[in-house]
């Protein structure tokens, strides 16, 4: 009965919970219909009463039960966004903040003035705003301007479950920040909300919360979802298994929306396009109840008199739309620009999309729906589809939990997520594909159950779903954590280790995180004198330096933000950056190796080997820049790509796959490529705007002074990837033969074949990584200069007698390292040294 009552009975209850103040909000009869049947209506006061008697509250419940759009509303109108402060909520994915904001404000019928979004690079929050959906980057950044949050009142964190790593630090923050609020006598409410109940990391951990806060549960009205699995072991081209399974539902259930979950953007639109050739639909087309209509309903009789459990393990595999090598490039593919929206209701229309087998009597509405979709395109999932036509959303794992599509009935579930992978070498950062978890597979089948029992089809076998992880793990575990540690310094934590995350990083990484930002001068060294305890306590406390700051701002590993930093001077900005993206990206160069699949590309790949033979040799020859070795070919390449571009009409047209195909570069790398260098140069513009770099259209190659002092720069960001050739007497072991000794490993390491140092073998390199095939490869060795290393790395380097010294590796016999004071560099700011010629 507590659903059966009236809005008027609600404002009474809240009236008694909440006796001062009651801010009306006007809705239309039809929103306000559609919002008491959601279940978090029937909790609002339970709700609101926790938050009244709490600092911090957990509401847990299904994802579609009206936790996003109304329990901001609720707050609203018991005045929390009465006064000074207003209502801010967070969401790890910026499609739901856009989308969120503007739902509720259509609900609350307030402008969007008032109920407003702000993400990375736009928003629309004016002074009026009092409800505020954002990223939850977005609140981070904000901290750092204002510790306390003074402009809220409370702070929601949605999509806790998700255990984003911005959204876990964001909790361990405001756990401290609403106490201090507390004690300042500037109340502030912290709500933290989840889609699943495994909140336990919330609330049960005694570092965060010194009471446990309550845990308010949302009973979702949840149908039976009948899960069918596939017998056979999941096939690797899922894309294909889910447009076979498609077309299936709909030639042969009854009317229901079909939801289809698959990895990325790419693989959305690859399956759009295909359902959208086998079931053309025009507008207009069914809506006068034509002919076509009335197949459509005479197939469903046929067919569906009993739910048939279909059967899948006829179908033949497929071709692979796309070659592993192109998803390994698609990273960030989120910010690719996107293609041929718009006009895909006429497709069917057109001749050249007809294909023998097209169903035109079987209209399907085929949408796609991804994060960064248009938001016009994505709010066309929430409309109903247009009469006669059956709705089928093909969605990536945003349709999981961040939003809910009416009218589903059918989910299609490929088991897979594009999950976001940290290569510790190189600090690089990529998407992979990789099974989910049971708890998401779950979440996945519920949406076919929201207004009646539903079914789901999973692509995978049971017994792989057995194999699934129960939960996804915190991303935080996975992933190195200098960065983090870097921002965090950066909000003036010193003490990252005393932080209360809800779950943290293991103490390793966070000691190996602060060595590494130490010796890149982003935080201050720890004093070396007192007793043992306090230097430890010290290594685990070390404040941020202004260099840490500036590198703080870079969108990269903090070895490369340090590069960014140095880059400024002698012009070198414009060949830094560029350097920077090029290692960023895994691989620029075509596999010239692998084995070719026909007679015709054996040739091919046998004649770019000879010209790449060539060209190293025409490298080799080039005095100075030899020395910066493999960084400096990625530098060439980089500056011929962008030149090649800027003789054509536009700024880019040469960037064509076939200036790449002609130089052995992969074309979506050097997109890649394209797209970091305008965003770096944008970051380093926005921290030192007296450089004004530009993305030059036209790059010419660096003079031999700026290759030295490019060698400098990349000195001081590689310095702990450092090797030095082996000395003579250890050099008559032939295990050690042309090895190199690093300061890690007892094994030596070499210089690959391929490398344009091969033949040069200085005495000391810096590598970018280091791939163990038939030895220990360094990959982009560059040449240094040994009297260099006690002025950009003094950590490494040391007064006195090798034996003394705790890295004796360093010491040169020859007596060429003479170190300077440490401290004296670092003071001065970070300016190179003058470069030496
Ligand atoms: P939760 O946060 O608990 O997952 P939401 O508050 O997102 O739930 O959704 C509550 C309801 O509001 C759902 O039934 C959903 O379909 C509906 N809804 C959300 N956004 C829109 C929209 N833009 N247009 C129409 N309905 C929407
Ligand atoms: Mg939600």
């Amino acid at each position: 009965n507590e659903k059966n009552s009236t809005d008027e009975e609600k404002v009474q209850v809240k009236r008694e919970s909440q006796p001062a103040i009651f801010i009306p909000v006007h809705r239309s009869s039809e929103i306000q219909e559609a919002r008491l049947k959601l279940p978090v209506l029937a909790e609002e006061q339970v709700i609101m009463e926790a938050v009244k008697e709490n600092p911090a509250v957990v509401i847990c419940g299904e994802t579609g039960s009206g936790k996003t759009t109304q329990v901001p509303q609720f707050l609203y109108e018991a005045g929390y966004a009465s006064g000074s402060g207003i209502i801010g909520i967070t969401e790890p994915r910026r499609v739901a903040a856009v989308s969120m904001s503007q739902r509720v404000a259509k609900e609350m019928n307030l402008s969007t003035r008032v109920v407003s979004y702000q993400i990375r690079y736009e928003g629309n929050v004016t002074e009026d705003t009092k409800i505020k959906f954002m990223t939850d980057g977005v609140l981070l950044k904000e901290i750092q301007k204002d510790f306390l949050l003074q402009r809220y009142s409370v702070i929601i964190i949605d999509e806790a479950h998700e255990r984003s790593v911005y959204t876990d630090i964001l909790i361990g923050l405001l756990s401290r920040i609403v106490p201090l609020r507390n004690k300042r006598g500037m109340p502030m409410k912290l709500l933290v909300m989840s889609a699943t109940l495994r909140v336990e990391d919330f609330t049960e951990n005694q570092r965060l919360f010194r009471t446990p806060p309550p845990v308010v549960k949302v009973d979702a009205r949840q149908f039976p979802v009948t899960i069918h699995f596939n017998k056979r072991t999941p096939l690797e081209d899922y894309t294909g298994e889910a447009f076979h399974k498609t077309c299936k539902i709909h030639r042969m259930l009854p009317s229901g929306g079909i939801l289809v979950f698959l990895t990325g953007q790419a693989e959305v639109h690859s399956l759009c396009r295909r359902l959208r050739k086998a079931f053309p639909f025009r507008r207009g087309h069914s809506a006068d109840g034509s002919e076509a209509m009335r197949k459509f309903k005479k197939a469903k009789q046929k067919k569906t008199v009993s739910l048939p459990r279909i059967d899948l393990d006829n179908y033949s595999a497929l071709p692979l739309d796309e070659g592993d090598e192109d998803r390994e490039a698609e990273v960030r593919e989120e910010e690719e620009d996107n293609d041929d929206e718009g006009s895909d209701l006429d497709l069917g229309d057109h001749p050249a999309n007809s294909v023998e087998n097209a169903d035109p009597s079987l209209p399907l509405y085929v949408l796609p729906l991804y994060s960064l979709l248009a938001p016009e395109q994505q709010a066309k999932v929430f409309r109903s589809p247009p009469p006669g036509a059956r709705l089928c959303v093909v969605a990536t794992n945003v349709a999981e939990t961040s939003l809910t599509i009416p009218g589903i009935k059918y989910v299609v579930d490929c088991g897979r997520v594009k999950k976001r992978f940290y290569d510790r070498v190189t600090g690089v950062s990529s998407f992979k594909v990789t099974w989910t978890s049971q708890a998401s597979a779950n979440q996945r089948a519920g949406r076919a159950g929201r207004t009646e029992p539903g079914h789901c089809y999973r692509l995978y076998s049971s017994a792989v779903f057995g194999d699934f992880s129960l939960f996804s793990e915190a991303e935080i575990t996975r992933r190195p954590v200098e960065d983090l540690v870097l921002q965090m310094k950066d909000l003036n934590i010193e003490k990252v280790v005393n932080f209360p995350f809800p779950t943290s990083p293991s103490a390793e990484a966070l000691v190996a995180a602060e060595q590494l930002l130490v010796s890149l001068g982003a935080l201050k060294e720890p004093p070396r004198t007192g007793r043992v305890q306090e230097m430890e306590r010290a290594r685990l406390s070390c404040p941020i330096t202004p260099l840490g700051r500036a590198m703080a701002s870079f969108p990269v590993a903090p070895r490369y933000a340090k590069m960014l930093a140095l880059g400024k001077q002698q012009d070198c900005l414009p060949y830094t950056i560029a350097v920077v993206a090029a290692m960023t990206v895994r691989e620029i160069f075509e596999d010239l190796d692998r084995p070719a699949g026909s007679e015709d590309e054996s040739q091919k790949l046998t004649q770019r080997r000879a010209r790449l033979t060539q060209m190293k040799k025409l490298w080799a020859g080039q005095g100075a820049s030899l020395l910066l070795g493999d960084l400096m070919v990625l530098i060439e390449h980089v500056c011929a790509y962008v030149t090649a571009g800027a003789v054509g009409a536009c700024e880019f047209a040469g960037c064509t796959p076939k200036f790449c195909e002609e130089n052995g570069l992969r074309y979506k790398a050097m997109l890649e490529i394209r797209r970091l260098r305008a965003q770096l140069t944008n970051a380093v513009n926005a921290v030192c705007p007296e450089v004004g770099v530009f993305v030059d259209p036209k790059m010419t190659p660096p003079t031999e002074h700026q290759v030295v002092c490019l060698r400098q720069i990349i000195l001081a960001g590689l310095g702990d990837h450092l090797a030095r050739r082996v000395q003579a007497e250890d050099a008559l072991d032939p295990k050690w033969k042309n090895g190199y000794k690093t300061p890690l490993m007892d094994d030596p390491v070499f210089i690959h074949p391929n490398s344009a140092l091969f033949k040069t073998l200085p005495e000391f390199v810096v590598y970018q990584e280091i791939m163990e095939t038939t030895k220990m490869y360094m990959r982009g060795v560059s040449a240094v200069e040994a009297e260099w290393i006690p002025r950009l790395l003094p950590q490494y380097s040391h007064f006195g007698s090798p034996l003394e010294s705790p890295s004796p590796w360093f010491c040169s016999t020859t007596g060429t390292i003479r170190c300077h004071r440490p401290s004296t560099f670092f003071r001065v700011g970070w300016q190179l040294p003058a470069v030496e010629m």
